[in-house]
């Protein structure tokens, strides 16, 4: 099974992702932890050109970086691992690049997803869990973590306020696949929600 995490920057996707594999695990599973960008050795590199340019990165060419790292990573990490039968556990796919390079750097959110799918030969997860928050309290909780911003964590409100919307749109259009928690709640109320559908996902 193929779970991704989305959601904004400071939207608790590390915090949850860490308790599930732990709970995963715990019940004998073998689980792939990975990521976009950076997910594989080339996706390093990538993950360094997007994250840690000084400067500008022209929209269409940002939106090719990170499909190069999504075909490099499905075809080389997520492939193999969901053909060994594990479980890949995931932070951010597509959905972030509709929303990042979409919404946000304002590219078509139809044309980014195409992009991806091109890249990715049409790979979607199972079930992808979006940590829905308000940019403003999002802003708030980056701030007191004290820690580095990355390039984009630095975008204005703004962009967050668009990156949040494209989310929520994403989630309606394909409410299967989604699972949209409110950010806002407890950590283990969000754990306990998370668990109750990847067990019904595994049964
Ligand atoms: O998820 P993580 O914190 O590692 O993401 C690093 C940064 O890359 C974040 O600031 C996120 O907003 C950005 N990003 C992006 N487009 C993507 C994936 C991540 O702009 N497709
Ligand atoms: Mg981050």
């Amino acid at each position: 099974a193929w779970i991704t995490l989305e959601g904004g920057d400071g939207s608790g996707k590390t915090t949850q992702s860490n308790l599930l594999a732990d709970w995963l695990a715990d019940a004998g599973h073998t689980v792939v932890r990975t990521r976009e960008p950076g997910g594989s050795e080339v996706g390093q590199l990538i993950r360094d050109i997007v994250l840690h340019h000084r400067g500008d990165i022209a929209p269409r060419a940002e939106a090719l970086l990170y499909a190069a790292d999504r075909a490099h990573h499905v075809a080389t990490v997520v492939r193999p691992a969901l053909e060994r039968g594990e479980i890949v556990l995931q932070d951010r796919y597509l959905d972030s690049s509709v929303a990042y390079q979409g919404a946000g750097r304002v590219l078509d959110g139809t044309e980014i997803r195409d992009l991806s799918l091109w890249a990715a030969e049409g790979a979607l997860p199972d079930l992808t869990l979006l940590l829905d928050l308000d940019p403003a309290a999002a802003r708030r909780r980056l701030d007191s973590a004290d820690k580095p911003f990355d390039r984009l964590e630095a975008e204005k409100a703004e962009f967050h306020g668009r990156v949040r919307d494209a989310y929520l749109a994403l989630a309606a259009a394909e409410p299967e696949r989604f699972l949209v928690l409110d950010a806002t709640a407890s950590v283990d109320d969000i754990a306990a929600q998370i668990r109750e559908r990847v067990a019904a996902l595994l049964d």
